[in-house]
């Protein structure tokens, strides 16, 4: 992804970035200020004052220097200031066109508000927060610090088409497929999504990857992460950017699968409950990055493959194979009419350059900013309770931020097909970029353990609140986690009558030897039928 100034739907390809993410770089910086020094001697409008000394603009200055900067030539710039100081006729269509504007805002308001009630009522907040790392240690899919961990596993160089690529796909399917082999998980729908696309070096084989708890839901909270690293440079690893995201994705969907059933069968008993028509879904993007200079063209693949496709199809219950739960929600969801596929998205949650420690995510959707509030009021009240952190954690980190502050200017990434279409999005992206974003730096040693346990913790909870599942469906012991937490709660234990300090890493060498043991159980790599996978 890379930083825009003026965004992508808009239609302007010269992307002004703050520097860091901007791979375009400033075209003619000289000459805006000119510009604008002259637009302001006009008494046009002045530049916002960026208190990040950086040249990113807010939205409102945007628009303006769009108009000014269109032209080039001195007579152009003059004519369009003179157009700003305005004539009686251009005034009236000024304040009717504003007249227009802010009847449409009010609507969009209006609309938002209302939809943002009844979400909001959805949403019960969870008394007891103990459930949520109760649900698994994460561990064993977000510490790069484990060799065998799911974040270890993927953090290799997996440009499409390459062997890693086809490794990493493996790897974040295993889980979902182990679940599908376990005759008590109602399972998943995993989905590979295989397609071919013009690039600047040549047409290339990419896949997406589409999991879905249950395919007959009419509607979904959509988490999202590309699993492609860069071409250049040679050998990138891409921790923050997203193997980390993909790992923190699999240990929500994962924690939360017994608990999901639970629900799934309670609301096929009950009938239709709070919330009981969304369901979790994950999309892991193939083809993020660019090949080579990021432009609209050479860019974000998969998600323009995958939004277009799902404009284009409808999404008809009931559809789910009939097996397990799935038959029963068939019935529950059978009078839905028709919708566009891109259509069933609730939310879509975008995670990008996550896993290096104090991100700062400010919103930047209007739309979606209540959500912001309602992850920094989960962050809040998991510190409160000590189950933010790493059991082991020093107590100094106990009160750190991660949501809040402004956005500024625009960033480019997988998200703007669904936003094109009307998808409502949350964007979980930190402002600045972490500082070894698209250098050789973006390895495991830009990670912390600690924060990637945070951002699980988080997610958990907010998936968990979003879907109202409830206390009695998240009180239960995971399944596939059970033997490995039971190793590490022995020796937690063990060290802790000791009087040891313990330190995650430590532990993690001294149970090698029972990890060796136990990763051939949940992470295996299975041949299994993709498309018949729901149950
Ligand atoms: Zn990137």
């Amino acid at each position: 992804m890379r930083w825009e100034r003026v965004s992508w739907w808009a239609g302007n390809g010269n992307g002004h970035g703050n520097g860091k993410g901007n791979e375009a770089g400033p075209s003619s910086l000289k000459e805006q200020r000119e510009e604008e020094r002259e637009l302001s001697r006009a008494g046009g409008p002045s530049r916002c004052n960026s208190q990040h000394g950086c040249r990113i603009v807010n939205r409102r200055c945007n628009t303006t220097t769009i108009i000014s900067s269109s032209s080039s030539s001195s007579r152009r710039r003059r004519r369009s200031t003179w157009t700003l100081r305005g004539g009686s006729r251009a005034w009236a269509s000024q304040s009717a066109v504003i007249c227009v504007g802010l009847c449409l805002l009010l609507l969009v308001t209006a609309s938002t508000a209302q939809r943002k009630a009844s979400l909001e009522k959805r949403f019960e907040r969870l008394k007891n927060l103990s459930l949520i790392p109760a649900l698994g240690d994460p561990a064993r899919f977000v510490d790069h610090r484990d060799r065998t961990s799911l974040l270890s596993r993927i953090l290799i160089p997996r440009v499409p088409e390459s062997a890693g690529s086809k490794k990493v796909l493996d790897a974040l399917k295993e889980p979902f497929e182990a679940l599908n082999k376990d005759a008590k998980s109602l399972g998943w729908h995993v989905q590979t999504l295989p397609f071919e696309t013009k690039t600047p070096h040549g047409n290339k084989k990419m896949t997406n990857l589409v999991i879905t708890k249950n395919p007959a839901s009419p509607r979904r909270l959509t988490l999202a992460a590309h699993y492609d690293s860069k071409v250049l440079p040679r050998g990138f690893l891409g921790a923050t950017d997203s193997a980390a995201p993909c790992a923190i994705i699999v240990d929500t969907a994962i924690a939360l699968d017994a608990a999901l059933d639970k629900a799934e069968r309670r609301y096929a008993k009950e009938g239709k409950g709070k919330g009981s028509d969304v369901t979790l879904q994950l999309i892991f993007f193939d083809g993020e990055e660019a090949y080579g200079q990021w432009t609209h063209t050479d860019s974000i693949y998969g998600s323009k493959d995958l939004a277009s496709n799902w404009t284009r199809s409808a999404h008809s219950p009931p559809h789910a194979p009939p097996v397990g739960a799935a038959r029963l929600s068939q019935a529950r969801f059978a009078s839905e009419r028709p919708v566009r596929s891109i259509d069933t998205i609730e939310h879509l949650v975008l995670l990008d350059l996550l896993g290096a420690s104090h991100p700062q995510i400010p919103p930047y959707f209007p739309g979606t900013s209540w959500l912001n509030t309602r992850l920094s009021e989960a962050q809040k009240r998991l510190q409160q309770e000590l189950l933010f952190w790493p059991p082991n954690q020093t107590p100094n980190r106990h009160d750190e931020k991660w949501f809040g502050g402004h956005a500024w200017g625009g960033i480019e990434d997988d998200h703007l097909p669904f936003l094109a279409n009307g998808v409502p999005i949350l964007h979980l992206i930190p402002t600045p970029f972490p500082a070894v974003w698209h250098t050789m730096k973006d390895d495991a040693s830009a990670l912390d353990y600690g924060t990637n346990y945070g951002w699980t913790m988080l997610m958990r909870l907010f998936v968990a609140e979003y879907l109202n599942l409830a206390a009695a469906d998240l009180e239960q012991a995971p399944r596939a986690n059970r033997q490995r937490e039971e190793v590490r709660e022995e020796l937690l234990e063990r060290q802790v009558q000791q009087g040891q300090r313990i330190e995650m890493g430590r532990l993690n060498a001294e149970t090698e030897a029972e990890a060796e043991a136990h990763k051939a159980q949940p992470l295996r790599a299975r041949d299994v039928d993709d498309l018949t996978l729901f149950g």
